[in-house]
């Protein structure tokens, strides 16, 4: 059974539903950006512009179970597979076939469903929408990338577009030796010191414990061990984090902390990363500054500088502490809250560091 619904305000997608039948070829011209599913059940895309999509469901079969996908051409650099959460069992991206990509949502068993009524709404030149569920699902919301339209001045438009660009570039992680390095990460405060408390009541531990456990992941994925100094809401001092890194044969060691202005200036923003001593800390802290910065357009740099904290003053190996954003910066913060943006700035933290390890080795 075929659908296809078209009006003059919104260009409808074809949902085309395949009851176990086989599929049929697949005709569009542009690549997957960004992409979101909202707590209410509703499928949020971005494309490039004026892209023709094709979009499927199929019933449950043996293999798996209802699945509704998406196929955009240009060919997916990382296929991986997202856990789902509430009636979506899992999200898988792919290629399909050379030069395409896919995107597949399969919903857990006994979701109800009402694929006949779904349309693809394109909200303007590279938007797109589907109600896939209804709201009485729980779900937490899962995505990846920027699906909502810029606003702003034409400079913060450049650094847009330059992300857009770069909307892969940036996953794509370096490969260094496997088994070779060790670096331990130190997500700042924790425990009854949630550090600096930004707007809306936004906690410095919980932003800076998510991140690094994302940077552990990437990090263990390219075969180097990693070791957090906290892995969950403890009270943790300065020294024993000092002393556990000392204790190890680590090649570096990396605090990640989020900022806080004094009066809590909203017109605050920026992202800064410290080192004390040596041409290797300044070195790391130089390659995560950058890279930081090109996942957080529009925000200052605040630079690579000297600081005297505790934890890189006194551990042994070359050692950084990298401020990601003030938690009471407008910019910043709102971006913060966000679990894409500090996927985006721990897979920034995680290159900076691939990217050192492999130069020095
Ligand atoms: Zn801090």
């Amino acid at each position: 059974m075929i659908k296809f619904l078209d009006n003059k305000l919104f260009r409808y997608l074809s949902v085309f539903l395949f009851l176990n039948s086989s599929i049929l070829p697949v005709k569009s011209s542009s690549a997957l950006a960004a992409w979101a599913i909202n707590t209410n059940g509703v499928l949020e895309l971005r494309t490039k512009s004026n892209t023709n999509l094709k979009a499927y469901f199929q019933k449950a079969n043996q293999i798996s179970g209802d699945r509704f996908w998406v196929d955009f051409p240009g060919e997916l650099k990382n296929p991986r597979t997202i856990k789902g959460n509430g009636p979506i069992k899992e999200i898988r991206l792919g290629k399909p076939d050379k030069g395409k990509t896919r995107l597949v949502i399969e919903f857990k068993e006994e979701t109800y469903l009402k694929p006949l009524t779904w349309q693809m709404v394109g909200l303007d030149q590279n938007r797109w929408s589907i109600k896939l569920f209804n709201s009485k699902y729980s779900f937490k919301k899962i995505g990846e990338g920027l699906v909502e339209k810029k606003r702003g001045n034409n400079k913060a438009n450049q650094n847009v577009i330059h992300y857009k660009k770069n909307n892969y570039g940036y996953l794509k992680l370096p490969e260094v030796k496997r088994n070779k390095f060790e670096v331990v990460i130190d997500p700042g405060h924790g425990g009854p010191d949630p550090g600096a408390i930004g707007i809306g009541g936004i906690r410095e531990t919980d932003v800076v414990l998510e991140v690094s456990k994302i940077v552990k992941n990437l990090l263990s994925e390219k075969g180097v061990k990693v070791r957090l100094t906290r892995t969950n809401e403890v009270d943790l001092d300065l020294p024993p984090r000092v002393s556990m890194a000392n204790n190890t044969d680590a090649d570096i060691f990396v605090s990640i902390h989020a900022n806080a202005s004094r009066g809590k200036r909203r017109d605050i923003n920026g992202l800064e990363t410290f080192y004390y001593r040596g041409w290797r800390g300044r070195l790391l802290a130089k390659r995560i500054q950058k890279q930081i910065l090109r996942v957080s357009p529009g925000s200052p740099d605040r630079g690579v500088k000297q600081g005297r904290f505790y934890v890189i003053k006194n551990t042994r190996m070359p050692a950084v502490l990298i401020e990601i954003g003030f938690l009471t910066g407008r910019l910043d913060a709102r971006r913060l809250e966000k679990i894409t943006h500090r996927k985006r700035l721990a897979y920034a933290i995680a290159k900076g560091i691939l990217e050192y390890l492999d130069k020095v080795g």
